[in-house]
């Protein structure tokens, strides 16, 4: 992979297109800087060899049309505290129009280091990966730096498109998404346990099938787990069950048989028989769930079972979690798994952006050897699968 270091930057100007759709709240507050946080890295490196560095990014799904909500003035201004830097924003609701071109040069020409545009997806083109947009953005630079590895499983304008006109080069970020997802996860040091939860085993049958032949243990939670307990003919409730996906789960589960692969189920599930946080939680063997019960997070005894096989792995990848961890009543099969992950010797990947905003929620963050930025980017490596943001700085 073309890495940033390969890159010559003395006297350039860099377009490094980064990953600022952050967590926003209901009422449009930032609920998390980790993306702008680990972007740093590679802005820094940049403003260390003499370059400046105009950034992209899109946030939300404005689909085409510029919205307040989406603007990335916001994050101009927090980029800007961490940086101790002034960020130029150039607020156009064209992303790249003549306006913007014209503060271009005037950026370039004054001692000023860092600048950022609006939202991408404001431009329709974006995601059609047009051309005439990805020419737009390259001919405000010398250079292409993609560091958005959330955005990396999407051919757009901005994340593969301008690779067509300037050089492309990998940043920080994703170098280290590829080490952790892919590397580490290729040829795993064993034993190789996965935690995958969630909401759907639909979301995931890629990656359940090919864990299947890699991984050493298979610990299986979060609603996923109740449509595994129903095709095993468990009374699952009123649980929430992808009915058109228990052949699916028969197949997956009776080809264990002929795998190397350990696969752990719950024993027990905390519920109600409302989806709420106002009426207390019973606990339930999963034989005796009764029929009103919906299953909303694994027990005390399969969390004990599960921290208990995750402690002697060496490589542990975790992808959804095992309750409705935005509850508090919930979060306790969650946080159980990632405090048997921490406390293990092993490489610690978490993957999926739930899982992520999770481990960050109960205070993980420094804990993992790596917290994906990605969602969908994360399970699309994990799979496997060639990713168009790396393929062009292959
Ligand atoms: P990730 O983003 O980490 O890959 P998913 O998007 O697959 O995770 O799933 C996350 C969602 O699954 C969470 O919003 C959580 O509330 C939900 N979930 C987990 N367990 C259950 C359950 N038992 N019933 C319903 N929803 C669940
Ligand atoms: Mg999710």
């Amino acid at each position: 992979m073309k890495s940033i270091r390969d890159a010559d930057l003395n006297g350039k100007t860099v377009l490094l297109r980064v990953d600022y759709n952050v967590p926003l709240s209901d009422e449009g507050e930032i609920e998390n800087n980790m993306r702008i946080i680990s972007t740093l890295p590679t802005i820094k490196y940049i403003l260390e060899h003499n370059a400046k560095v105009i950034l992209c990014s899109h946030l939300g799904r404005p689909k085409g049309t510029p919205q307040k909500k989406f603007s990335l003035a916001h994050v101009a201004e927090i980029l800007s505290a961490y940086l101790k830097e002034e960020v130029v924003f150039a607020d156009d609701d064209e992303v790249v129009s003549e306006k913007t071109k014209k503060l271009v040069e005037q950026f370039k020409a004054s001692d000023k280091k860092v600048m950022l545009l609006q939202n991408t997806r404001f431009r329709p083109e974006e995601e059609k990966n047009d051309p005439n947009f990805s020419k737009d953005l390259a001919s405000l630079a010398d250079i292409f730096v993609l560091d958005a590895f959330g955005a990396a499983h999407r051919s757009h304008s901005s994340t593969v498109g301008v690779a067509e006109f300037i050089p492309a080069y990998g940043g920080f970020l994703i170098e280290k998404e590829v080490k952790f997802l892919k590397e580490t996860t290729n040829d795993p040091k064993r034993p190789y346990t996965v935690i995958l939860g969630g909401s759907k085993v639909s979301d995931k049958i890629d990656l359940i099938k090919c864990l299947m032949c890699k991984a050493d243990k298979l610990i299986v939670g979060g609603a996923m787990a109740l449509t595994f307990l129903n095709a095993k003919g468990i009374n699952t409730g009123a649980s929430k069950v992808e009915k058109d996906k228990l052949g699916l789960a028969r197949d997956l589960i009776n080809s264990v048989a002929d795998k190397n692969v350990e696969l752990f189920l719950p024993v027990d599930i905390a519920g109600s028989t409302e989806f709420s946080d106002e009426i207390p939680k019973k606990i339930y063997d999963v034989e005796h769930i009764p029929s009103d019960v919906m299953g909303l997070d694994i027990g005390p005894k399969t969390c004990l079972m599960y921290s208990e096989a995750i402690k002697d792995s060496a490589t542990i990848v975790m992808n959804g979690p095992m309750g409705v961890f935005e509850m508090s009543q919930y979060a306790d099969g969650t946080k159980a798994v990632l405090q048997a992950m921490s406390e293990s010797e092993a490489v610690t990947v978490v993957g999926g952006g739930d899982s992520a905003a999770a481990a960050i929620k109960f205070g993980f963050n420094d804990k993992m050897s790596h917290i994906s930025t990605g969602g969908g980017a994360s399970l699309e490596l994990l799979e496997g699968k060639t990713l168009p943001g790396i393929a062009i700085l292959m």
